[in-house]
C-alpha cells in the first residue's frame, strides 16, 4: 500500500498579516497546550483508524513556529508512533521573526526541512505586508537554522505586492539564492474577499493583470538563471529538493490532514475539518465528495512542470491518457501556452498563467 502524506494546521499568528485569509488566530501558552493535545491525540485516533505508513508530515498555517520546540517535538513524536514516519520528509513552517524557535530541538528531533516566509527582501515591501519582521531578522534566522542542521530550507516570496518592482524582485530572489535556498515558493499576491488588503484595495497602487503577469514570468526566468527549475505553477527547486509532500497533492495521492480547515483525501474520499475549533475540539469532520477521478488527476496533474504522460495515467488509470483530451490539449501547440503529442501534455510558465481556463478546454 501506497504511503500517505501527514498536514498538521497550526491556526495560530501573533498578528493577522492583511493580505491573509488562512484559518488562524491569536492564541496564548494556553490554548497552545490544549490544541497540542487535541492534536496529538486526533494523529493516535487516526493511527489506529487507518493503520497507515506516511513518508511525509508538514506542519503548516498560521504559524507552526509559535508552538514551541517542545510542543513541536511532541506532536511530531505522536505522528511517529502513528504513522511510522521512516525516512520521511519532515517540514515546519516558521516565520522568520526574532529567534523565538529553538532549531537545534527540532533538528534533534526529527524535523528535516523548514519552509520559511520571508516574502520579500526588502523593508519597506516587508512593512506594506504587515510583516513583524525584517529582512536582517530572516538572515540571522536562516544562518541560525542551518547552524542547528538544518540545509533543506525552502523560502516563501511574493510576487506583485505594493511597490515591488522587477528591480526589488531581483534582490529577493538573489537574497533567497545567496543563503543558501534549496527550494523558493513564489506566489503571485492575491487580494481576497474579506481581508484588510480587499478594503484597501484601491488605494494600494496594486499593478494590473498584465503587469502581475509579466513579473510572475521574470521571477521564473530568474530563478532558472539561478538553477531552480520550476516544477510547479508556484514552486522552484535545486535537484532533488522538490517538495515530497506538496507533490503528493499534485500528484492526487492520498493524505490525512488534522486541524481546523485542513483537507484529507484517504481511500477514494475526501473530507475536511471546518474553519472552526469548536468543530475541531469536537471531531467534527465533513465529507467532501469522492477524489481521485481522471479529471481530477488531469486536473492536479497539470500544475507540475512535467504534465501528464500515458505512462503515469496508465499507471493509475490502467489505460492511455483518453484521446479527447490529448486532441484538445494539441489545439494549444504553437501558442506558447503548452506542449502536447501522443503521450503527454505539459503546460509551460505562460501557460500555467492561464491555467484554469487552458485545463478546462483540454477537459471539455
Ligand atoms: S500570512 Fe502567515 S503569518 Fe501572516 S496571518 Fe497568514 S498565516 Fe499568519
Amino acid at each position: 500500500m501506497n504511503k500517505i502524506g501527514a498536514y498538521i494546521h497550526i491556526p495560530f499568528c501573533k498578528k493577522k498579516c492583511p493580505y491573509c485569509d488562512f484559518y488562524s488566530a491569536a492564541a496564548d501558552d494556553k490554548a497552545f497546550g490544549k490544541y497540542t493535545d487535541a492534536i496529538c491525540s486526533r494523529i493516535y485516533e487516526y493511527g489506529r483508524q487507518l493503520k497507515r505508513e506516511a513518508d511525509t508530515l508538514y506542519f503548516g498555517g498560521g504559524t507552526p513556529g509559535l508552538l514551541g520546540a517542545e510542543r513541536l517535538c511532541r506532536i511530531y513524536n505522536s505522528a511517529k508512533d502513528s504513522f511510522g514516519l521512516d525516512n520521511a520528509e519532515v517540514t515546519v513552517e516558521v516565520n522568520p521573526e526574532k529567534k523565538d524557535i529553538d532549531f537545534y530541538k527540532l533538528r534533534k528531533c526529527g524535523f528535516n526541512r523548514l519552509s520559511l516566509g520571508i516574502q520579500s527582501a526588502n523593508d519597506n515591501e516587508l512593512a506594506l505586508l504587515g510583516r513583524l519582521h525584517s529582512i536582517s531578522d530572516a538572515a540571522a534566522c536562516i544562518a541560525e537554522a542551518k547552524a542547528s542542521g538544518f540545509e533543506n530550507i525552502s523560502l516563501d516570496l511574493m510576487i506583485a505586492t505594493p511597490s515591488q518592482t522587477k528591480e526589488s524582485l531581483k534582490r529577493s530572489i538573489e537574497f533567497c539564492v545567496s543563503n543558501g535556498a534549496k527550494h523558493i515558493s513564489a506566489y503571485i499576491l492575491k487580494i481576497e474577499q474579506g481581508t484588510p488588503y480587499y478594503n484597501m484595495r484601491d488605494s494600494l497602487s496594486l499593478v494590473d493583470e498584465d503587469e502581475q503577469a509579466d513579473m510572475y514570468l521574470y521571477a521564473c526566468e530568474q530563478l532558472e538563471k539561478n538553477g531552480f527549475s520550476q516544477y510547479e505553477i508556484s514552486n522552484f527547486a535545486l535537484p532533488g529538493y522538490e517538495s515530497r509532500h506538496n507533490l503528493k497533492y499534485w500528484h492526487d495521492e492520498e493524505y490525512i490532514g488534522i486541524g481546523p480547515s485542513a483537507h484529507s483525501f484517504i481511500d477514494g474520499k475526501r473530507f475536511y475539518c471546518e474553519r472552526s475549533f469548536d468543530k475541531f475540539y469536537d471531531g467534527t469532520v465533513t465529507p467532501d465528495g469522492e477524489g481521485g477521478s481522471s479529471e481530477e488527476y488531469i486536473m492536479l496533474g497539470l500544475r507540475l512542470s512535467d504534465g501528464i504522460t500515458n505512462a503515469g495515467y496508465r499507471a493509475r488509470f490502467g489505460s492511455s491518457i483518453p484521446e479527447r483530451y490529448i486532441t484538445n490539449a494539441k489545439k494549444f501547440n504553437g501558442t506558447g501556452l503548452l506542449y502536447a503529442d501522443d503521450s503527454s501534455i505539459r503546460l509551460t510558465s505562460r501557460g500555467f498563467l492561464v491555467s484554469n481556463s487552458l485545463i478546462a478546454e483540454i477537459l471539455s
